[in-house]
């Protein structure tokens, strides 16, 4: 028999406390009389009745993602997707205006042009790193939302936050700053004046390629309206996908510092590499924007992602993967596996020949994804199989 101030649902007492807090794996919880005030007065925000509407497991890891990004609150979503679509669809209805970054993932872009566009929304694009551009097409026709990458997709431009935030301020739109490249360790958006910020879970925050999930952070008002949409979109993540989050956020620094000196090294190698053409790294001395990357982020760090650009073209690129051993030849990042993809047939598989060379993604273009591999491994293999791939 449990002992008196046993909890029967979950066997815990005050002498089982669980170091890890135990994962909530339930659908529903059991209503009472007390249950339903909560139900009538807000539809269920803040009480635990059905997962969907909210989760104890769940909530933990939107909790620390809000911490970590210094946000009032956070909002687990199923994908990085669910929580653009959800801040969007919700700060945005037919007849508004969005001026957006032309470099996207190609998956937001697709969102922006096809999905927002024939619900009645203007969508303009500007290139991400040119704030004239961003103030001409704010100041041409009243806007709500401005919207961009923070490092962008595969690219690496870096977004002039406080800037945009200023810009956004005076023409009383949101700034919504997607995170997922630079994540919290990097830049903290919030805290340049972002509205919203965005988190593809699934690539360096849980960074271990087993769960997909979202993060929206946010102040507490836009949070609860956040909060509406993913009830009624369906957009809420599992609680075992959470429980999975919180364990990989308890060595988040661990990982990152890792793979941020080895990407910094990795860099500085392909630099060292006549046969490539372009290294695009915010840590790089010739990197174009090193003004701004000097500004925004923390001195001697400058994220996981490298892109360069292989002579030879998409052949070469192709041919120099293939040759890889250490390496994985897959899409995503963020993982403790070092990941290589050429843009064109991955993140940006959807994009024209013409949107690709506007977005500044020329033939040849690789992105690698640092991961937590001995770094002599890494660059051995990539001198290898730099070295051995056949030049057209
Ligand atoms: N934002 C960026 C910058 C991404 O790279 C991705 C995916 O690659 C997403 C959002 C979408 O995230 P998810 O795949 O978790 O839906």
């Amino acid at each position: 028999m449990p002992a008196p101030e046993t909890d029967p649902s979950t066997s815990i007492t005050p002498r089982t406390q669980p170091v890890v807090p135990p994962i909530y794996q339930t659908v529903n919880f059991r209503l009472d009389e007390n249950s339903y005030d909560d139900i009538r007065a807000t539809g269920g925000l803040n009480e635990y009745w059905y997962s969907r509407f909210g989760n104890p497991t769940v909530d933990a890891a939107g909790a620390e993602i809000a911490r970590l990004e210094g946000a009032e609150a956070g909002l687990m979503t199923s994908s990085g997707m669910a929580a653009v679509a959800v801040v969007l669809l919700t700060l945005l209805k037919a007849g508004d205006r969005l001026v957006a970054a032309r470099e996207l993932y190609g998956d937001t872009r697709d969102l922006l042009e096809r999905d927002l566009r024939q619900l009645g929304i203007t969508v303009d694009l500007v290139g991400a790193a040119d704030l004239d551009s961003w103030r001409q097409a704010v100041g041409r026709a009243p806007v709500a939302v401005l919207y961009a990458e923070s490092i962008s997709n595969p690219q690496l431009r870096l977004l002039d936050v406080p800037a945009l935030a200023d810009l956004a301020r005076g023409a009383a739109a949101r700034l919504v700053v997607d995170n997922t490249f630079a994540t919290p360790l990097l830049i903290r958006p919030l805290e340049h004046g972002a509205d919203v910020v965005i988190d593809s879970v699934t690539k360096f925050l849980n960074g271990h390629s087993d769960v997909t999930a979202g993060c929206i952070s946010s102040g507490r008002a836009h949070i609860q309206q956040f909060q509406r949409r993913v009830i009624t979109l369906g957009g809420s993540l599992d609680p075992h996908a959470a429980f999975l989050v919180s364990r990989a956020l308890r060595t988040v620094r661990l990982r990152l510092d890792r793979q941020m000196s080895t990407a910094a090294r990795v860099a500085q190698f392909l630099k060292s590499r006549p046969d490539v053409e372009d290294v695009i790294y915010p840590g790089l001395a010739a990197y174009p924007q090193r003004e701004l990357a000097a500004r925004l982020l923390p001195a001697g760090r400058a994220g996981g992602m490298v892109t360069f650009v292989v002579q030879g073209g998409n052949q070469r690129g192709y041919d120099m993967m293939r040759r890889l051993r250490v390496l994985t030849e897959a899409t995503s990042l963020g993982g403790v596996e070092t990941l290589v993809s050429m843009p064109i047939t991955s993140s940006q598989f959807n994009l024209s020949e013409k949107e690709l060379t506007e977005a500044g993604i020329p033939p040849g273009m690789v992105r690698l994804s640092i991961g937590i591999e001995e770094p002599e491994d890494i660059l051995s293999d990539l001198a290898q199989a730099l070295d051995a791939s056949r030049r057209p």
